[in-house]
């Protein structure tokens, strides 16, 4: 089966670390987006059995509860869902409420991804978020009571001004509210951002990075004491809550994205869409939306199974390895995976081997020795 990615790329206004596919003040385009999406998903040939689905943006919470359900049907009448399906829309504090969560539910969502980012508000504005940490709490709870129970929210450390006392006030806000899934990242300063571009001009000082490894182990320390299972390199989960979606991109399932600048994989092939959005409306459903497409070769596929499968914290099953690829990881990696180990960036497991705490640290040098 494979998982549904929907790009929805409107957002208020454009936070200063973002460089996601996503733009601020082209809400006009809304409709006619919507309405190309609609024949890009008419126009899918392929697989057409589901058991995920991910609102992704952007901020897909600034469709209309109409937009949805009109894409929705859509995916419905092209796609046959399995009974459980996860079906899960990011939204941001800011444009969510009590009457859109419950029309929300009633078209089959089930679960949501709140943008918090941060419980301060100092934090909010300096991030560009337009949300207040007062919004966020009262967004998760008009989630939660409109029957939506798989609750994800979004948080940043390491951010410039932010306290190790801030991240555990974050961690006692998520220990109050009702949500059993959190994905909690370090700021990273991408090329192109207006933070890159402020950092540059020294008008903003990052903390040294032994402040943001004290702050990840407060954020780790505290997952942990709340019951949460670290599953991934950035994501907590309690039990049976990880996102079955995000798994498949982990886990080299495959999915389909629609939308402009949605990336697919079909378990041969990888393919994005072009990114811009007018002819994104021009062309689809009627002519070819991708912009870049590229076949895997073995060796390539190898490699992006081994370092999609350390991000889990269950790692690589050597078992599974043999079963797609018909070697053994040894005849492949064996060195490396040896010097990893000897270097404490790897550990075995039953069937296989994931990164230690320390490789967690260290996953993208950890991820590179997989690259040759
Ligand atoms: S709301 Fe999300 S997608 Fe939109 S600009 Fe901010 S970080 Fe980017």
């Amino acid at each position: 089966m494979i998982g549904l990615y929907i790009h929805i790329p409107f957002c208020v206004h454009k936070c200063v670390y973002c460089d996601f596919p996503s733009y601020g003040g082209i809400l006009s385009y809304r409709q006619a987006y919507v309405d190309a999406l609609c024949r890009e998903i008419d126009a899918w040939e392929g697989e057409t059995v589901a058991d995920t689905v991910y609102f992704g943006g952007g901020t897909p919470s600034l469709l209309t509860t109409a937009q949805f359900a009109a894409v929705l049907t859509r995916l419905h009448r092209k796609f046959t869902f399995s009974a459980d399906a996860e079906i899960t829309v990011e939204a941001n504090p800011d444009s969510i409420d009590a009457d859109f969560a419950a029309a929300l539910h009633h078209m089959g969502v089930n679960r949501m991804s709140v943008g918090v980012q941060s419980f301060n508000d100092e934090m909010l504005r300096f991030l560009g978020r337009v949300h207040t940490a007062e919004q966020a709490v009262q967004a998760l709870l008009d989630i939660a009571a409109q029957g939506i129970t798989n609750i994800s929210l979004d948080l940043m450390y390491g951010l410039p001004g932010q306290t190790l006392d801030m991240v555990a006030h974050d961690m006692d806000m998520v220990r109050s509210l009702p949500v059993c899934h959190a994905s909690i990242y370090s700021l990273i300063v991408e090329d192109g951002t207006v933070l890159k571009n402020r950092l540059d001009r020294h008008q903003v000082i990052l903390p040294e990075d032994q402040a943001v490894e004290t702050m990840r182990k407060k954020v780790h320390q505290s997952m942990h004491q709340m019951g949460f299972s670290h599953y991934e390199i950035s994501s907590y989960a309690q039990q049976h809550r990880q996102s079955r979606h995000n798994c498949k991109y982990w886990q080299y399932e495959p999915y389909i994205g629609f939308g402009v600048s949605a990336h697919s994989f079909d378990g041969q092939q990888r393919w994005a869409n072009i990114s811009n959005i007018p002819a994104y409306i021009r062309k689809a459903g009627k002519m070819s939306v991708i912009g870049e497409q590229v076949t895997i070769t073995r060796e390539r596929a190898m490699e992006d199974y081994c370092y999609l499968a350390l991000r889990l914290r269950d790692g690589i099953h050597y078992d599974d390895f043999a079963n797609r690829f018909g070697v053994p990881l040894a005849q492949e990696f064996g060195h490396v995976v040896e010097k990893l180990m000897e270097q404490k960036l790897l550990e075995p497991t039953a069937d296989g081997c994931r990164m230690t705490a320390d490789g967690l640290a260290y996953g993208n040098y950890v991820f590179s020795r997989f690259i040759r």
